[in-house]
């Protein structure tokens, strides 16, 4: 199967990173790629980073198509302007969404102290349960990045599904689950591309560069 990682939907409001803002996509762009895999069961379809887009715009587009999502939620962002507030976080959940952790503060999770790493996969989750009122057992990396220590604390911590930002397909009951992140530029071209050839189909030459460098590590 192939799972798709979408970030903020709509025009970037001011004060977003340079680095996030490169993964919002369009509203036409959203929903043609909604389209695109209507009837593509073998399509996951998550979110991170927490952005208001996230119910203004994707939830009502979901329900109408009756599809489920997961959305990573950034804990340490709750209620603040741009982001999910705590009410839209079990709105999501009422609509039958999933809801994972995508960290307290968006920093890397790689070579973390202790007490940032407890921060990160520890305190984040604990406050999305508060929130919802049930367990969160799924994480997604942060920009995409982690390391083998980063894969030992989240199976420590008993977290049940972990995703990535690796271009790849996935194999539906994996504990780790690599996606494909639509950037700014992407079309539903490009996805159906995706859906066709996997990581075969060209990348950015961005993208190419740095999974050629992170395969040599
Ligand atoms: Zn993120």
């Amino acid at each position: 199967m192939i799972n798709l990682c979408f970030h903020g939907i709509g025009t970037p409001p001011a004060g977003v990173p340079a680095e996030e803002a490169a993964y919002w996509i369009g509203g036409d762009t959203f929903r043609r790629v909604l389209d695109r895999v209507a009837d593509r069961p073998d399509v996951r379809l998550t979110f991170d980073d927490g952005n208001d887009s996230d119910v203004t715009v994707a939830l009502p587009e979901l329900v109408d198509r009756g599809r489920v999502a997961e959305f990573f939620v950034i804990a340490g962002r709750l209620g603040r302007p741009g982001s999910l507030a705590a009410a839209d976080v079990r709105r999501l959940r009422l609509a039958g969404m999933g809801v994972g952790s995508h960290g307290l503060h968006h920093r890397v999770w790689r070579r973390l102290s202790q007490a940032d790493q407890h921060e990160e996969l520890v305190v984040a989750r604990s406050w999305l349960e508060e929130v919802l009122g049930e367990p969160v057992s799924t994480a997604a990396c942060p920009l995409g990045r982690y390391d083998r220590a980063t894969l030992a604390a989240l199976r420590r911590l008993r977290y049940t599904r972990v995703y990535t930002s690796d271009r790849a397909l996935a194999r539906p009951g994996t504990w780790r689950q690599a996606r494909f992140s639509l950037r700014s530029g992407d079309t539903a071209d490009d996805v159906g591309g995706w859906l066709q050839h996997g990581d075969r189909y060209p990348a950015r030459l961005a993208d190419s560069a740095r999974t050629f460098v992170k395969g040599l590590r």
